[in-house]
């Protein structure tokens, strides 16, 4: 299991989408998720677009591997489809946020850990706005997750507490790809149940 978290707007999508044609055997976990579906999102592809209602019954029932709430709304990662990818031999990446990546840390201590980290919180910002996809008050509390994920990271608290096996800042999205494209290759390689 390889999970990649970070601030959204880091690029974890982006980055992810260009390795993954790269690698044999690697799927993607597809999570719930309670937020409105953004035009030309596909339910069941880039997420399971769920009410809160069925979010909370599937936590409740021990469904999900991980869940968390972000700004209004809540994420989660279904542990089935993780678990069969896992069981048919293929490694399974996470693009989830902190306080989901911590969680999948307590219960999987084999997990590999990467944090991609944008090279600034200025350009974070401009990227969620190039993106234009939220509104203002989405962007807003996007950006106060992020500066709590960065303030973590800057004090070393992160590293300190050796949660994260790569940190990978995308400050060149070319470059930043090709760090985690070795990156993943490493964690392959270096995997004895391979
Ligand atoms: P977005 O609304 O931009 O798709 O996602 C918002 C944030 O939620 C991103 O940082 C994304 O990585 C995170 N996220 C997506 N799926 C999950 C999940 O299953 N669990 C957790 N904890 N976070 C998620």
């Amino acid at each position: 299991m390889i999970v990649i978290s970070g601030p959204s707007g880091a690029g974890k999508g982006t980055l992810i989408s260009r390795v993954i044609p790269h690698f044999d055997d690697l799927a993607v976990s597809v999570s719930a998720t309670t937020r409105n579906r953004r035009a030309g999102e596909r339910d069941g592809i880039e997420y399971f677009f769920l009410s809160r209602e069925e979010f909370v019954r599937r936590a409740e029932a021990g469904e999900l591997l991980e869940w968390a709430v972000y700004g209004d709304n809540l994420y989660g990662t279904p542990a089935l489809p993780v678990l069969a990818h896992l069981e048919a031999g293929r490694d399974v990446i996470l693009e989830i946020e902190l306080q989901g990546a911590r969680q999948v840390m307590a219960r999987k201590s084999d997990a590999m850990m990467v944090f991609i980290a944008p090279p600034s919180l200025g350009e974070l910002e401009d990227r969620l706005r190039r993106r234009n996809t939220e509104s203002e008050e989405a962007i807003e509390s996007r950006m106060d997750h992020a500066r709590d994920e960065m303030e973590e990271l800057e004090h070393d608290a992160l590293r300190e507490s050796r949660e994260f096996h790569y940190v990978i800042v995308n400050d060149d999205v070319d470059e930043a790809t090709e760090r985690l494209r070795s990156v993943i290759e490493r964690i392959r390689e270096n995997d004895p149940t391979r």
